[in-house]
């Protein structure tokens, strides 16, 4: 998934089970535009140790065998000989021609209605069995593109080489690359259900998106009269075994206005105080685990050193990406001679503070002091005031959590970016939620804040929502077979984070979705593994599954 992961969705770290009690969701409204490709966290994905305590089974330590030379042995045969003609087929996000024009062919080559839509997807209908034209349609759903990464050193241009997959012990891997099955196992199960000639189903439709992993345009490119199924099953997740049944809205609330700048005091020294050391992370995906916030932290001290100290501020900045919590922020000060020794011991025993109230989770926090050369303006002081109020007041983290999918993040706000200098001011807040509702209602307090201080707000970015609803129909079949199947009760989870199917239902508000697939670790990076046995399991539920959907 899109994910940081976009993928992320293999977090099961942040996955909540949804227990079997809980009452639906309240279905949001889900707003209509376009999401940025959200998973791509400023960290690096957690990956599994499962690669490592894979390979070394029974038969000893394995060795890489080229994909091609394997596709022999495993199984389904099907799925991973699609599989490698995807991995020789360059994808990156953003060089779709290749991927689209084999899938094209794909579908024609079955004789099958095949389409490109405005977006750049591809679309393959794959008509009813004889006798179940009256099911219900399915949509089978997954990204065709790929983060394309290499190790340093390694010749290989991700528009043009193909992947080098190997297969070691029960692991597909590639070699200094990402691997990209990651959405490329997606592709090759749906592309196995159309070959298939045995399956009985009622009509599926096979829907491949462009670009999950950059910018989204596929998913929100999408037309709401496209799609004629009524139930879509994405197959985007990292987890066999675990649903995804949920995903947050998000939107930017953006604050631009020029500011009033006066002459900096002639006879005042300038300083330059930083909170650094933070350990950041994705504004989704970590928002509830209590890091610090750099820029929440500045302002905290700016607050209290204007009327003790006399502090006039000449800047104020921090903040890297709208989606990642600020590791650091930084102001240009201008104190009084007599009162430099003060704010100093004032700074040293904030940081003690702030490094007590977070000595768990942020052990390198520091803040730093350094003379530097004057700026020739500062903030005009109301102007001054008004900001370091406003940023104080600005909402920040976790508002609230989901009552449907308990531990769950529902609705929260990151004030991603800070800058302000030479007379320009740039607050820039990414907030989320999985109820489409309650995103507004984060959106107008962010307004309301700044309102007071006499500066509008402008929301842009805006993506839908996919609220978790736990008495989904497709859910209960699901749970449902793969109880029957493997005996056990798959988990459940949903995402703070922008994926793929919140875009599809701003769309298809009706449509009953849910999100499955083999067992993917570290994607997006050059450790990224697909784990062999997943892949049956995911093509026995999918199998499965479409043969017991109801009539409509
Ligand atoms: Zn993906």
């Amino acid at each position: 998934m899109r994910t940081p992961r976009h993928s992320v969705i293999g977090l099961v770290v942040l996955a909540l089970l949804l227990v079997a009690c809980s009452t639906p969701a309240a279905q949001g409204t889900p707003a209509a535009t376009a999401g940025p490709a959200d998973l791509q966290a400023a960290e690096a994905s957690p990956v599994a140790q499962l690669a490592a305590s894979g390979t070394d089974t029974a038969s000893g330590p394995a060795t890489n065998i080229p994909l091609k030379d394997a596709l022999g042995s495993l199984e389904p045969k099907d799925v991973f000989q699609n599989f490698y003609d995807i991995t020789q087929i360059p994808r990156p996000s953003g060089t779709m021609d290749q991927i689209r024009a084999f899938l094209v062919n794909f579908g024609q080559g079955l004789g099958l209605e095949t389409m490109v839509d405005e977006a750049g997807n591809v679309l393959i209908r794959r008509p009813a069995a004889a006798g179940m034209e009256n099911r219900q349609g399915v949509v089978l759903q997954a990204h065709m593109d790929m983060v394309a990464q290499a190790a340093d050193g390694k010749a290989f241009d991700p528009n043009t080489d193909p992947i080098q997959a190997f297969v070691n012990g029960d692991y597909v891997v590639a070699d200094g690359t990402t691997l990209g099955a990651d959405d490329g196992s997606g592709i090759a199960m749906i592309m196995a259900v159309l070959q298939s000639k045995t399956l009985q189903s009622g009509p599926l439709e096979a829907l491949f998106t462009v670009d999950e992993e950059s910018t989204m345009s596929g998913a929100d490119g999408l037309k709401g009269d496209l799609l004629q199924g009524t139930i879509l099953i994405n197959l985007d997740s990292e987890d066999e075994g675990v649903f995804t049944i949920g995903s947050a809205g998000g939107e930017h609330v953006n604050i631009v206005s020029s500011y009033p700048q006066v002459a900096a005091p002639a006879d005042m020294p300038s300083y330059l105080v930083k909170v650094q050391g933070l350990t950041g992370g994705h504004s989704g995906l970590h928002i509830n685990l209590g890091r610090g916030h750099a820029i929440k932290l500045l302002v905290r001290l700016l607050k209290g050193a204007v009327e003790p100290y006399g502090l006039r501020l000449a800047s104020i900045a921090g903040g890297t990406a709208v989606n990642a919590i600020p590791r650091e922020a930084s102001a240009l000060v201008f104190l009084p001679d007599t009162q430099v020794e003060a704010f100093s011991a004032y700074v040293r025993a904030y940081e003690a503070t702030i490094q007590s109230e977070l000595a768990a989770v942020e052990p390198d926090l520091s803040v730093e002091l350094a003379a530097v050369q004057p700026p020739a303006q500062v903030m005009d002081e109301r102007f001054q005031a008004v900001l370091i109020d406003a940023l104080y007041a600005n909402p920040q983290g976790v508002v609230r959590m989901s009552d449907a999918v308990p531990g769950l993040v529902e609705t929260s706000n990151n004030l991603g970016i800070v800058n302000v200098q030479d007379g320009q001011m740039q607050v820039i807040c990414f907030s989320r939620s999985s109820v489409g509702s309650a995103l507004e209602d984060i959106s107008q307090m962010i307004a309301c804040t700044w309102e007071l201080a006499g500066y509008t707000t402008e929301v842009t970015d805006s993506f839908a929502a996919w609220t978790p609803n736990a008495s989904s129909p497709i859910l209960s079949l699901m749970k449902a077979t793969y109880l029957d199947l493997f005996g056990q009760e798959p988990g459940i989870m949903a995402v703070h984070a922008g994926l793929e199917c919140g875009s599809i239902s701003g769309k298809y508000p009706d449509m009953d979705m849910i999100s499955i697939g083999p067992t993917l670790a570290g994607v997006h990076s050059l450790q990224e593994s697909l784990f062999i046995p997943s892949v049956g399991k995911v093509m026995a539920l999918l199998y499965e599954v479409l043969q017991r959907i109801p009539e409509k």
